[in-house]
Order: structure tokens, then sequence, then C-alpha cells
């Protein structure tokens, strides 16, 4: 069996919209999705620790999916913004910077070059060659590690945290409703674990990291979530709060 290639930050410097974006914005959705099964697991674990209605238990689950996905949302919506701030900032004083003094970002895109392992000859006439294409370009990508046409959308960014949470969140939300209440635990517990021991499973491969560790560790604090969380809701629905 063989693994992804770990992404390596300098490696996804040079590649803003390739593959090291894609594995991460793949990771993020793992993330979400596993976000969103623990918390609600959680969430609706308690409350069936507290009472059998079914509506009680539709009401919390329903509530800890919306507010989960949009506080996901929210904050990644937020801290893509500012990224993509900062980003156009950098390319805007890049662009002064052409502008003003073409000799100087000549020799340091050379430099640059040169660093990554191009001979001085061949890294000047590359960076006279990317310079004559497209100036900012080259500077935006070998100097910053930005592709100018694929800065992240703040709504994309958003979109995709507010679905991954939802995805996730959907599945213990319709086991704790759907089955009898004889069942409703016991069949919400396995499910939460399968989906943790798939998410764990894949996150782990996304990363190149060994699986079976990391399938333990995610069940393990789902399966602490919801012991916390059923045993707190036990207390209260027994003292009849
Ligand atoms: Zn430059």
């Amino acid at each position: 069996m063989t693994s992804p290639p770990a992404p390596d930050p300098a490696h996804d410097e040079a590649h803003g919209g390739g593959l090291g974006a894609r594995l991460n914005w793949l990771r993020a959705a793992v993330l979400g999705a596993n976000d969103g099964v623990v918390s609600t697991a959680g969430l609706v674990v308690g409350v069936a620790g507290a009472t059998e209605s079914r509506a009680a238990l539709l009401t919390a689950g329903l509530s800890g999916l919306l507010a989960g996905s949009m506080s996901m949302a929210a904050g990644e919506y937020v801290s893509v913004s500012s990224q993509r701030d900062s980003e156009k900032a950098a390319l805007a004083q890049e662009k002064r910077e052409l502008r003003e003094r073409p000799e100087a970002e000549l020799d340091e895109l050379t430099g640059l070059l040169a660093a990554r392992g191009l001979s001085p000859d061949v890294a000047r006439e590359a960076a006279e060659q990317l310079t004559a294409r497209d100036a900012l370009r080259a500077h935006a990508r070998v100097e910053l590690g930005i592709d100018p046409d694929a800065l992240t959308n703040p709504w994309h960014a958003a979109g995709a945290s507010f679905l991954a949470f939802t995805v996730g969140a959907l599945l213990p939300l319709l086991a704790i409703v759907l089955p009898p209440a004889s069942a409703r635990l016991w069949v919400t517990v396995l499910s939460v674990l399968a989906a943790l021991t798939f998410t764990g499973w894949w996150s782990a491969r996304l990363g190149s990291a060994p699986t079976g560790p990391a399938i333990l560790r995610n069940a393990a604090g789902g399966a602490l979530a919801m012991a916390v969380t059923y045993g707190a809701g036990s207390l209260l629905g027994a003292a009849g709060v």
C-alpha cells in the first residue's frame, strides 16, 4: 500500500493552485466533517441521557448542526479574507517595486532562482524570460509563493466548511432520531465510531501518517465526548432538571 506524498510547505508555495492546495482543501473537509460528527454526537447523546423526547433530540441536534456549521463557515470566511487581504497587499507592493526598480527586481528573481539550484547563468536567463512574459506572476510565485490567479475565495472556503460540518453532523442527528428509543443510543454510538474510524483513516492517509494510531485517537476522542455528555445528561435527567 502506498501513501500519497506528504505536502511540504516549501513545495506548496511554488504551486499555489496545485496538488498541495487540493490536499489542503481535502484535509480541511475531512476535519470539518469530523468536527460535525463529534460535536453533534456529544450533543445528542447528552440530551438522550436526560430525556427520551424525540422532539428534544431533534431540536438539540438540528440546533447543534446549524450553530456548528455557521460558526465554522464564519471562522473560515474571516481567516481566508484576512489571508486574501494580505496576499493582495503583497502583490500590490510587488507591482510597485517592479515599476520603480525593475533592475533590482530582476536581480532578486535571479538570486531566488539560483537559490533553487539553477546555475547563475541559467538563473539569469530564466529570470529574464519570466520577467519578459509576466514579471508580476513570476515574482508572485517564486518570491511570495502566491498564484495571483488562484487566490482563495472566502465565500468558497466558508461554503466548503459549512457543507463539511453539515455532512458530519447529519450522521449522529439521523442516528439518534430515526431508530426506536430502545436502540437509538447504540445505533448512534456505533455509527459515530464507524464514521470516526473512517475520517481518522482518511486524514492519516492524506497526511501520510500511520493509520492505526490516528484511527484510535480519533475514535477515542469521540467516545470520550459521548461518555462525558451522556454522563452529564443522565445526572441532569435523574435530578429532574
Ligand atoms: Zn520581487
